[in-house]
């Protein structure tokens, strides 16, 4: 067969040169921003496990299933390189399974690790997940890794055109569980203490105007069933996604996926504590209503940007040795002071990785991720300090190992509550101590480097 020669010779003399010189403005012009067009596709799938795993609200083995738990993955991509979204029903995960999800993703997709996003809804009705030492054991953590990757990969090969919509609304349904009592912090609703007082939307919306996603953001802790039940439940952000899927409708028949992702709740518990299931529902209603009242933005197609940064928050140091040996006395068999006590020998300065991520949408819309159990306040500062007309600002991303509080809160000491002391959550976590009152300046130094990182005039 012979050979189309699309242009005669003295023609593609000429144009030869032409390229060459064009192909570099070309490129600039593309970085400077002519994305005609967001490409978004969403899955769910099932990640429910088997009745008679350990809860976290209980303390207790499940004794059934009240609601499916769920991961949920949304992908955009501006043409060039997806990010990827994934929210899960989970209490939580450690950092090296989430860093495991975005790498099995990026050797299944291509798309790198750094452009993925894991968040778990802190439901105190679920399970956390774990990779075992093993490759070949079979797990549930590697279960929901195996899910989770192959509902990206189905996602990149189902990604269609959409148009990327933004939005907040006043919504509370969290309260500050931290209340000044004399010198001391006790676990308690404070009126007066700080919360996130709205839910952030994004939609996903195809060219005939239906939906593809619908992703809402609230911070507060999953804790309306806590030890009331013993049954597996996604607590009200699973409630809040029933009542969204009966008052959207199916009239258009059109697959969409809704989903929830965690804000910083370290500090914030969901109204009624413990309330129970019914109650559960209310919750989850009050949330659904508040995603339907909002007045959604179109985001403009532009480029997506995606930048990530783990800085090391110092811990503070074990009490000295001969506390922690008559600690120890006291109680003997608690191996959480053992290993303080090991600390306090050893007196190393030691810290705890916080890693950040954020994903810009041209100069509109930032999504910033922040790990652990970190305070709403974060996600406050974060959001007036944001060079963006829409931050959304996920917490319990990329991996929860402690809580991290205020450097006020630290300062108190012994008596900055469950969340700062560091005879309480601090003792409790896998470091034994929390973090230094100097993690705030650091945690908002890196969240501004993020920001300078996501800057296309800053890139070299
Ligand atoms: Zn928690």
């Amino acid at each position: 067969m012979k050979r189309q020669v699309p242009f005669g010779k003295p023609l593609r003399a000429l144009l030869v040169p032409l390229i060459a010189f064009l192909f570099p403005l070309a490129i600039s012009a593309a970085e400077q921003s002519t994305v005609s067009t967001f490409l978004a596709a969403a899955a769910e799938v099932n990640i429910t496990p088997e009745i008679g795993v350990r809860l976290t609200g209980p303390g207790e083995p499940s004794t059934g299933v009240a609601d499916e738990l769920f991961a949920r993955v949304l992908v955009l991509s501006d043409r060039r390189q997806p990010v990827v979204i994934v929210t899960a029903d989970l209490v939580g995960v450690e950092i090296a399974y989430a860093e495991a999800v975005g790498k099995a993703i990026e050797k299944k997709t291509g798309i790198p690790h750094g452009r993925v996003m894991f968040n778990c809804s802190h439901t105190h009705s679920g399970p956390g997940a774990s990779l075992p030492a093993d490759d070949s054991e079979k797990s549930y953590g590697r279960d929901v890794l195996e899910k989770v990757v192959a509902a990206t990969a189905d996602c990149v090969d189902r990604l269609e055109p959409a148009r990327l919509r933004a939005g907040r609304e006043a919504a509370q349904l969290g309260f500050n569980r931290r209340m000044p009592h004399g010198n001391n912090i006790t676990m308690a609703p404070n009126p007066h203490g700080s919360v996130v007082p709205w839910v952030d939307v994004l939609g996903l919306y195809r060219k005939d105007g239906t939906r593809i996603a619908i992703l809402f953001s609230y911070a507060a802790h999953p804790v309306v069933i806590h030890s009331a039940s013993t049954l597996i439940s996604a607590d009200y952000p699973g409630f809040a996604v029933a009542h969204l899927q009966r008052m959207l409708g199916s009239g258009d028949g059109a697959s969409r996926v809704l989903m929830f992702a965690q804000g910083c709740g370290g500090n914030v518990n969901a109204f009624p504590l413990k309330g129970g299931l019914k109650a559960c529902s209310r919750t989850g209603l009050v949330l659904a209503q508040a995603v339907t009242r909002i007045f959604l933005e179109d985001v403009p197609p532009a480029p997506i940007r995606a930048a990530s940064l783990t800085v090391h928050l110092p811990l503070q140091m074990a009490p000295p040795v001969k506390e922690c040996e008559r600690m120890l006395a006291e109680s003997p068999d608690d191996q959480r002071l053992v290993e303080l006590l090991q600390i306090a020998k050893e007196k190393k300065q030691r810290t705890m990785p916080y890693p950040i991520r954020g994903f810009a949408f041209g100069k509109t819309l930032c999504i910033l991720s922040l790990p652990h159990e970190s305070f709403c306040d974060y996600q406050l500062w974060a959001d007036r300090e944001s060079p963006y007309r829409d931050t959304l600002v996920f917490g319990y991303t990329g991996g929860v190992h402690a809580y991290v509080a205020t450097a006020r809160a630290y300062r108190m000491g012994l008596l900055g509550g469950y969340e700062a002391s560091p005879r309480r959550s601090g003792l409790n976590s896998r470091y034994r101590t929390p973090p230094e009152p100097v993690a705030e300046q650091i945690i908002k130094g890196g969240i501004t480097e993020v920001w300078r990182l996501l800057d296309p005039s800053s890139r070299p």
